[in-house]
């Protein structure tokens, strides 16, 4: 950085690269500390130009409801099963249950194989019963053990075997064969599709009319998103 060292640069090429690198690693770092602590304070609810498209998408709670909230899920992450544990049910009975918001769950695949073992599962049981869907998807959360959940535990036998207890409207063998062809490797692409245009970068990640919410668990924050957007 200082002028003298400008000879080093043809001497030693390397040093200067290293230089510059740890510079620019450092600016990025003060750049990103001053955004997280802006966005600690408050919370940046701007709202998408496009809201998501859910087509096709498994949705609880009334068509017509004013508000629509999208849950970008994952079944490996453990945010998400404390999100489906702590608040979806908090949400649902104040919202879903009466009429006011319907939420959409999106799959989001950031944990590998298992992530997209899961999605499948999830997206060749909506197609059999839209209901069963989210029985499914209930049960998957309360499936991923609280310890050790980065240890495989989505495989194909605990997919099978939990549809067999949760729904009689489940077709198992289907599913194993929908599992096994790959089915609705289309369906889980038109969400991983989805991800990528929202910039979708932390599970759970929910979005309220277009509105994305930083902080899935501030929950003061969501329904004062909700409540004016019911007023609106
Ligand atoms: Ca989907």
């Amino acid at each position: 950085m200082k002028k003298k060292k400008t000879g080093t640069t043809k001497k030693n090429p390397a040093k200067t690269l290293v230089l510059y690198t740890t510079a620019i690693i450092i600016l990025l770092l003060a750049l990103f500390f001053i955004n997280q602590a802006t966005t600690d304070k408050a919370q940046d609810l701007t709202r998408v130009d496009e809201q998501p498209s859910i087509v096709n998408q498994p949705v609880i709670g009334k068509e017509e409801a004013k508000v629509t909230l999208i849950e970008f899920g994952d079944y490996k992450c453990p945010s998400c099963k404390k999100w489906s544990q702590d608040i979806y049910p908090l949400l649902k009975a104040e919202y879903i249950d009466t009429g006011k918001m319907k939420l959409v769950f999106v799959n989001t695949l950031f944990h590998g194989d298992e992530s997209k073992l899961g999605a499948l599962a999830g997206e060749a049981i909506f197609s059999q019963s839209k209901d069963s869907f989210w029985e499914y998807n209930e049960a998957m959360f309360k499936a991923q053990p609280t310890e050790n959940h980065d240890g495989l535990w989505i495989t194909e036998k605990k997919i099978l075997d939990l549809s067999q207890n949760i729904s009689p409207q489940i077709d198992v063998q289907k599913l194993k064969e929908d599992l096994s062809k790959g089915t609705t490797l289309p369906q889980v692409e038109v969400d991983n599709a989805l991800v990528e245009k929202y910039g979708i970068t932390q599970t759970p990640t929910i979005m309220i009319n277009g509105i994305k919410i930083s902080n899935p668990f501030d929950i003061e924050t969501i329904k004062s998103v909700i409540d004016k957007e019911l007023g609106a």
